[in-house]
């Protein structure tokens, strides 16, 4: 087609379709297509057991999935994928990991298909300007990712891949880094962090996994005030957390679980409003509040 054919193609068609096919005539060299500024999610996945129940918190995962638009894609920050320096898992077709130990036959059985994009992972790798980021081909869909992404795409076609949580940086590099793939929220791009605000496996009080809403006076502290912060803006005390005193400090025993929140948290943008769901606690030292930035 000459430049002639191709106008007096667009000529015939309405305004609004030729704009979508010029965006994506540009998204055939510059990744994703552009679209309205996607929502920023922060999941409290709790146990790999939500993967397979059905409960409320599951719900609230399809319910979320059904509010915002259909992603492109999705970049998922796990709490379980730490390493040494950024990655992105760049393969076609992503494993389903089943990253845990104790759980029955049936969780080990669950495979997630969703696609990987290489696409995404390169163009994830060139926005960070700050570090050098690697392309994981080993990795795959850890349970962080899988264990909810099923809930929301029960289908498994929207395509997933997964940053890293380097173990070396600080949580202020951590929030700084997050900042630098900003832009992939206008390509269609649903990021999700995903983890838990208050996450003490150690103190977990077994014997009340099933009593409603039952958190220690020290978890309810600190998830109120995680989202006050939240609610208020106020992420340096988010970030500077190791300085919030007990109620954190026994919340936040180790950061896996809490960084993928500052991912998020770096992404809100100014008109962007903050909402909270699944906000309950679970055997005492658990909180599997979530947060959507939209
Ligand atoms: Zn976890």
């Amino acid at each position: 087609m000459n430049r002639n054919q191709f106008l007096k193609l667009m000529a015939t068609i309405p305004i609004a379709t030729s704009a979508m096919k010029l965006s994506c005539l540009d998204s055939a060299t510059s990744g994703f297509s552009n679209t309205d500024k996607m929502p920023v999610l922060f999941l409290g996945h709790g146990s790999p057991m939500n993967a397979i129940e059905e409960n409320e918190f599951v719900q609230g995962f399809r319910q979320v999935g059904k509010e915002i638009p259909k992603p492109n894609a999705i970049l998922c920050v796990s709490a379980h994928w730490e390493t040494n320096g950024t990655w992105v898992t760049a393969m076609d077709k992503p494993q389903t990991i089943h990253d845990f130990g104790g759980f029955p036959q049936a969780l080990f059985d669950v495979q997630y298909p969703a696609p990987g994009s290489p696409e995404l992972a390169t163009e994830t790798k060139e926005l960070i300007k700050s570090t050098q980021v690697g392309l994981d081909q080993k990795w795959g869909l850890d349970h962080g990712a899988w264990s909810v992404a099923k809930h929301m795409y029960p289908n498994a076609d929207v395509p997933i891949i997964q940053l890293s949580l380097d173990v070396r940086r600080t949580p202020q590099q951590h929030y700084e880094l997050a900042k630098e793939i900003a832009a992939l929220r206008k390509k269609g791009v649903l990021i999700v962090g995903s983890g838990n605000m208050v996450h003490n496996l150690g103190m977990v009080a077994w014997s009340k996994l099933n009593t409603d809403n039952y958190g220690y006076d020290w978890a309810i502290e600190a998830n109120t005030k995680f989202k006050q912060f939240i609610a208020d803006g106020d992420h340096q005390r988010l970030i500077n957390y190791s300085a919030e005193g007990r109620p954190f400090q026994l919340s936040i025993p180790t950061p896996e679980h809490y960084l993928p929140l500052l991912y998020s948290l770096a992404l809100k943008d100014e008109k962007d409003e903050i909402s909270f769901f699944n906000d309950k606690a679970v055997g005492g030292s658990l909180t599997m509040t979530s947060v959507k930035i939209a």
